[in-house]
């Protein structure tokens, strides 16, 4: 909305744009921007590892997409994703990241695993679906070391076919995650009719939960009902010693999050993991 007010001067008015407008503003820009993106120069991944909550070993990494646009600089995935799903485009941008994540994956040791997040287009249409099974099976990396992560709003639009993708991914060797776990919609019903082999339990239970029981009650619950299907569950945002700790005694298996490390680059991933080698 516009705020309307009476100019000092008096009589004249003058418009001020609220925040709304400002957020307008700038979806318009990004919106624009991607447009004209050169996605192969200027789309690139970070890399976060997860790691095991007891004994906090190293089983591989999060692929997290980083724009730098020509125009805009860098502009965060929370608003390039949303932009690129409406405009379209987020199949284009998936492959491009997936190529880069798979080149990734052939520099990293066998055993370590990546997890690379689908968007909801990516998995409402099977050629798309198709067309990335195809680009993992010729890259030659082992399918069976990505973890495939879906968030419960992906699944809501087309439900069917979402589920017709799942299970085509699952079977050709794939892990699937669902992420963002608690943030959407009847997520129990989307556990019992689809299998996953993880849970991903969302930041904004783990930020707080040494503040806020409920959110630790929360977490609690889900870890023990990953426990009774016999998958895994994954944390992320852990930030601090202390939660780490108490996602521990509550039976998370995973965690990510700032206390083990930023997303990185993968030259300094690559520098971590041969330093822990060397020891
Ligand atoms: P997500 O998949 O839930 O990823 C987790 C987000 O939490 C990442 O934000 C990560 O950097 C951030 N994070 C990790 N540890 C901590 C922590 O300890 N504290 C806090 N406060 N945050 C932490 P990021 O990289 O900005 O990505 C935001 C979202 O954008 C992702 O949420 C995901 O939904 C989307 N996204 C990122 N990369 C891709 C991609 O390649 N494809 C698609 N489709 N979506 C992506
Ligand atoms: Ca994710
Ligand atoms: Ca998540
Ligand atoms: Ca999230």
């Amino acid at each position: 909305a516009l705020y309307q007010m009476k100019s000092k001067r008096g009589g004249a008015v003058e418009f001020f744009s609220s925040d709304h407008q400002q957020l307008l503003k700038r979806r318009h820009a990004i919106d624009f921007a991607l447009q004209a993106g050169d996605f192969s120069r200027e789309l690139s991944l970070e890399f976060q590892p997860v790691i095991t909550l007891d004994g906090g070993r190293l089983v591989g990494f999060e692929a997290l997409a980083r724009w730098n646009s020509s125009r805009l600089g860098p502009v965060s995935p929370n608003d390039f994703i949303p932009a690129a799903e409406r405009t379209g485009i987020v199949s284009r941008m998936t492959a491009i990241l997936l190529s880069q994540a798979l080149d990734a994956m052939k520099l990293m040791p066998d055993h370590l695993r990546l997890a690379f997040n689908l968007s909801a287009r990516d998995i409402c249409d099977r050629e798309t679906a198709l067309a990335l099974l195809v680009q993992i099976r010729q890259s030659g990396i082992d399918v069976s070391r990505l973890d495939l992560e879906i968030t419960e709003t992906a699944l809501l639009s087309d439900f069917d076919t979402a589920a017709e993708v799942v299970r085509m991914l699952r079977s050709a060797g794939a892990s699937i995650s669902l992420d963002d776990f608690g943030t959407g919609f009847s997520s129990l019903s989307h556990v019992h009719r689809l299998e996953f082999d993880k849970i991903k339990i969302d930041k904004s239970f783990v930020l707080k939960c040494d503040r806020d029981e409920r959110s630790m009650n929360i977490i609690r619950s889900v870890a023990n009902l990953c426990h009774n299907l016999g998958i895994q569950s994954v944390a992320e945002g852990i930030e601090t010693a202390e939660i780490r700790t108490a996602l521990q005694a509550s039976g998370v298996d995973l965690g990510q999050g700032y206390f083990f490390s930023r997303p990185q680059p993968l030259a300094a991933v690559l520098q971590g993991i041969a330093m822990e080698d060397g020891r």
